[in-house]
């Protein structure tokens, strides 16, 4: 990193995050280079962001011409483009509606209002009914609403007390959620497949329990796809592996393609427990990041990429599996699927980390002790091979 980023890093910033000493000054598709000219294969996507990898040329040139159009007006005024997106989106969801927002934790505190309002208007204000369950090990933000619905310490320590009205059951675990739903309950959240938490995949089998047992109970399935959804499992959204329908689901990340868009989907049933004033956002929807949006969507089916990634990914997830087991006492296994996976080891994934990107790779650590692959859902399969060499060579050092 050269010196003048490093002062102003040092002297004006707010030290919340460690970072290595590398500064990214420009990026490509899948690559990305630094201010001292060195190349990566970047394989953190921004975090499941840069859906077509960096500075893809049909976003760009999106983004450019809405820019010059318009850009921002506010939720006080109908846009084309917000009406767009989400006709666009409902091509990918059962029949529901769209508010958007900018985030992650953003979608999920509209989630969890939506929660509230179901609990309300269920039992009414006097039935208390507000709690909403998640599983361990999640990862649903860092608002107050999702610091709550996330139970862990390096998340919640040192920001406590934490919002009432959650509580919390083991995922893949039916009976632990049996156990956890009581008439105190309005919803269920839980993300399709666990990312920050080190890709734990809810099991279909569970997912279609968990769908039973929450209309059994009148208790809403919320599915945070923040970081799995949008084409990274193999599938528009990874609920649609195991064939359930949710009753609303928090999506961002991969939605812009590196702008800042976050969504909630809500199923027509449940979309008009918000009302003019539940809710709002300055910035949510604006034309100019649902352009971006769209931009995602037309390059994500005009390339096929999705199915490409369903293809791709197999072979690739082998590959990681074949490597892993000659590496036991490294390697504890592979998870994931699509274009997120974890590769579980037996030590911290830190070091590693840092020793792939001295040798030109880009992943990020996740909980469970994994390395976290999260490939540009344009990511070539040559592109997957020379991941697999890095690995092998940093592996075998
Ligand atoms: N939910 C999940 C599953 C996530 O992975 C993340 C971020 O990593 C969030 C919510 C929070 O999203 P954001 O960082 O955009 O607020």
């Amino acid at each position: 990193m050269n010196e003048k980023t490093k002062h102003q890093y040092d002297q004006y910033l707010i030290h919340n995050y460690s970072q290595p000493p590398i500064s990214i000054l420009s990026g490509a598709g899948s690559r990305v280079w630094d201010d001292e000219g060195n190349e990566y294969l970047d394989f953190t996507s921004g975090i499941a962001v840069n859906a077509l990898g960096h500075s893809h040329p049909d976003w760009v040139a999106a983004v450019e011409s809405q820019a010059k159009i318009l850009i921002h007006c506010s939720n006080l005024f109908a846009t084309p483009r917000q009406g767009q997106l989400a006709e666009r989106l409902s091509r990918y969801t059962p029949p529901g509606r769209f508010l958007f927002c900018n985030s992650g934790a953003e979608a999920n505190e509209a989630l969890l209002k939506l929660a509230r309002l179901h609990g309300r208007s269920v039992a009414g204000v006097e039935g208390k009914r507000y709690t909403v369950v998640t599983a361990e090990n999640a990862f649903h933000g860092r608002t107050f609403g999702g610091m709550a619905a996330t139970p862990q310490e390096k998340i919640q320590g040192g920001f406590r007390p934490m919002l009432p009205g959650f509580r919390h059951a083991k995922l893949n675990d039916i009976e632990s959620f049996k156990e956890a739903i009581d008439d105190s309950v309005c919803a269920v959240m839980i993300e399709t497949i666990q990312g920050e938490g080190g890709i734990f995949p809810a099991e279909g089998h569970f997912l279609r329990e968990l769908r039973d047992l929450c209309t059994e109970r009148n208790v809403l399935l919320l599915l945070d796809e923040v970081q799995c959804g949008i084409g990274r499992s193999g599938k528009f959204f990874a609920y649609e592996h195991a064939g359930v329908e949710p009753d609303a689901i928090g999506m961002a990340k991969g939605l812009g393609g590196g702008f800042p868009v976050g969504a909630i989907w809500v199923a027509t049933k449940f979309a008009d427990l918000f009302q003019p004033g539940s809710h709002g956002t300055t910035f949510g929807g604006t034309p100019l990041t649902c352009s971006a949006a769209i931009a995602v969507l037309d390059v994500l089916e005009r390339d096929g990429l999705i199915e490409q990634v369903a293809r791709q990914s197999q072979v690739w997830i082998q590959n990681l599996e074949i490597l892993a087991k000659k590496y036991p006492k490294l390697v504890w296994e592979v998870r994931g699927i699509g274009y997120l996976v974890g590769l579980g080891l037996h030590e911290s994934p830190i070091p590693w980390v840092q020793k792939l990107r001295k040798n030109g790779l880009l992943t990020a650590p996740a909980g469970g002790n994994a390395v976290r692959l999260i490939p540009p859902l344009t990511a070539t399969e040559e592109e997957l091979a020379e991941s697999l060499e890095i690995v092998h060579r940093t592996f075998s050092e």
